[in-house]
């Protein structure tokens, strides 16, 4: 019960700071100065408007002097931490690898949301990300804190570089041979960065998985803007505009596939792997 309540309540807490960083880090702004306001009139939030997800909700999603939307993405991303800190804690339970895993749900859920929004990957979050992942597998290696097995961290510690290594190697790979063919760059350096933080956590067998899900994701969703654009002409029906940037370019925002693809992956990605190598046996 305490466990429960406690995930909601971080979870709730950092969803609230990774809105903020999601909303102001692509705009090179600051993510602790100034306090949280309206995007658009600048009224400085009051404790009360600044609860996570029930603010909100009581608001009908408006500021309340300017009535401006405010995006439900607000209270999804919110509700989305919550979801994956208990996830974390579900998984390892009272140990300090629920800490590293929350973490690790924290920067790829504010990389996805923010490639989606955006199409930036801030090495705010992929680079200490990538760190982090070093730093657990060491953790990990070293197995007690009390008599750690130095040789056993080095090795994993190695182990993790080595992954985030060949996964940004195979990347961009992938993205020149992209680019000799189409003459233009497919994926970001951003993209290569995510793909060697995800590897440092996840091992290559779940970064492969990863891969796939996110390209076949990422190719379904292109068919399906091709398709809505085919219907209608372009501009006849309300299509935001960085859904019609996708059409006219077809770049669509492969970190926000590679950051959802990454979260199953960290969870019921060995689950999957086994379910599909059954098919080998
Ligand atoms: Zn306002």
């Amino acid at each position: 019960m305490i466990p429960a309540i406690f995930s909601i309540l971080s979870g709730l807490a950092f969803g609230s700071f990774l809105n903020v960083c999601i909303t102001r880090l692509p705009q090179g702004e600051s993510v602790v100065a100034p306090r949280s306001h309206c995007r658009r009139c600048g009224r400085v939030l009051t404790a009360g408007e600044n609860i996570p997800v029930f603010s909100w909700l009581f608001l009908g999603g408006r500021c309340r002097s300017c009535k401006a939307g405010i995006g439900w993405r607000y209270p999804a991303v919110e509700s989305a931490t919550c979801l994956l800190f208990g996830a974390c804690y579900w998984s390892y339970g009272w140990s300090w690898e629920t800490i590293a895993w929350a973490a690790f749900c924290f920067l790829v859920l504010g990389l996805a949301v923010m490639d989606a929004e955006t199409m930036l990957l801030p090495d705010w979050f992929t680079l200490p990300g990538l760190a982090l992942g070093m730093v657990a597998a060491g953790l990990r290696g070293a197995g007690s804190i009390r008599a750690p097995q130095w040789r056993a961290a080095l090795l994993s510690v190695s182990f993790a570089l080595a992954s985030a290594i060949i996964a940004a190697g195979v990347l961009l790979l992938i993205s020149g041979v992209y680019w000799w063919i189409r003459h233009r760059p497919g994926l970001g350096i951003g993209d290569v960065k995510m793909i060697a933080m995800l590897a440092a956590w996840l091992g290559l067998p779940r970064t492969a998985l990863t891969f796939v899900i996110a390209a076949l994701a990422g190719a379904a969703y292109g068919v399906l803007l091709v398709a809505r654009a085919w219907r209608k002409p372009l501009g006849a029906h309300p299509i935001s505009a960085g859904e019609r940037q996708s059409i006219a370019t077809l770049a669509i925002p492969f970190g926000a596939f590679l950051g959802l693809a990454g979260l199953y992956s960290a969870f019921l990605g060995e689950w999957t792997l086994r379910w599909y190598m059954q098919f080998f046996r």
